[in-house]
């Protein structure tokens, strides 16, 4: 099984990532330091996220302490909606690339396809609590985007929770000097995304499955909501394999070729869940996984449901 998966820019992309988003800005630093030493080769973070700094010196200490070196590394940041005009992508990117204290990113996404309102606020919101959209298209956005490749600041550029259209939409543009290298969505047992997936594959562009395990500690969870994690199917899998219900979730994915970035603060489960190269989900049993699909979203947005981008109208 490969541990990479090859980008339409011919770079390999670590197809274990480390997500980073909730991981506070004083615990990050050792997460990702532990994540290095169990061998992750990916960082997943985001301006959003607010702790970039933090994984920065992480990084840095990993590399200072010459467990590896920086081109070692795959470190995927995401452009925020509120600096989706033109004339502020170079600016969030370089505000990034120093909270990091990088050079360059080798990807980075437009974290969604909606632009919000610019300012200090970084969710704007109407007295409805709908977010307030800016004048901004992402297909302008995607040429300031372009201009970061050209500039050295980033090696890759991508998309994410991007639908089928939006995707055509760029694909499609005047002009496009450089197509998207993934497209980041929420995916796991609950919500398979057959369809989207099979499109982005059909147009080379890889798949990156964002709360691969259900997102259990996202700040909105109700105690009703399903969790991948606990399910019976899903841990009768596990026990099978002799794996824990999280290496389930997260092999399952590998084996579509997608690439996935499972969240951790936890010393243990961030080693976890980099231990899965060495089992194999038969076909019959990655049926039963697809099979357990009930379109069900971690990361709905509701707030974002009135945008003319809201990307989770239609059906894939
Ligand atoms: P995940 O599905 O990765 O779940 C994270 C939760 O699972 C945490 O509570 C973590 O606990 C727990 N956990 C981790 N490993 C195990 C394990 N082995 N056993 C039991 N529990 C475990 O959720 P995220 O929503 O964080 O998604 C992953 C990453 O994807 C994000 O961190 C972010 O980088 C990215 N993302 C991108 C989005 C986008 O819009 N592009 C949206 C959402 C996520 P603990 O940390 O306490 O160990």
């Amino acid at each position: 099984m490969a541990t990479f998966v090859t980008l339409n820019t011919g770079a390999r992309m670590p197809v274990v990532g480390l997500g980073t988003w909730k991981s506070p800005p004083g615990k990050v630093a050792e997460a990702v330091k532990a994540g290095i030493t169990a061998g992750y080769r990916h960082i997943d973070v985001a301006f959003i996220y607010q702790n970039e700094k933090e994984v920065g010196e992480g990084i840095h200490a990993m590399v200072k302490e010459g467990v590896l070196k920086r081109e070692d590394l795959f470190v995927v940041s995401k452009l925020w909606c509120t600096f989706h005009e033109k004339s502020l992508v170079k600016p969030a990117c370089q505000k990034t690339l120093n909270d990091l204290n990088l050079d360059y990113l080798d990807l980075y996404l437009i974290h969604a396809p909606f632009g919000f309102k610019a300012g200090e606020q970084l969710f704007p919101k109407d007295s409805e609590g709908f977010v307030i959209p800016s004048d901004t298209y992402f297909l302008d956005t995607w040429e300031a985007m372009e201009e970061l490749v050209d500039a050295g600041m980033v090696k890759a550029i991508g998309i994410s929770n991007f639908n089928r259209e939006q995707i055509e939409a760029v694909l499609n543009k005047p002009g496009l000097k450089y197509r998207p290298a993934t497209n980041q969505i929420e995916c796991h047992p609950y919500l398979t995304q057959e369809n989207l997936i099979s499109y982005c594959h059909s147009k080379g562009i890889s798949v990156t499955a964002y709360s691969p395990l259900g997102s259990p500690d996202r700040p909105w969870a109700k105690v009703e909501d399903p969790c991948p994690l606990d399910d019976s199917s899903i841990k009768a899998i596990a026990e099978k394999h002799k794996k824990t219900a999280a290496q389930v979730l997260i092999r399952f994915q590998i084996q579509r070729n997608l690439i996935v970035i499972p969240k951790s603060i936890t010393p243990q489960r961030i080693q976890e869940n980099v231990q899965v190269f060495d089992f194999e989900l038969s076909e019959e049993e990655m049926k039963t996984i697809t099979g357990l699909n009930r379109n069900w979203r971690a990361c709905q947005m509701l707030w974002g449901s009135k945008h003319k981008d809201f990307p989770f109208k239609s059906e894939f």
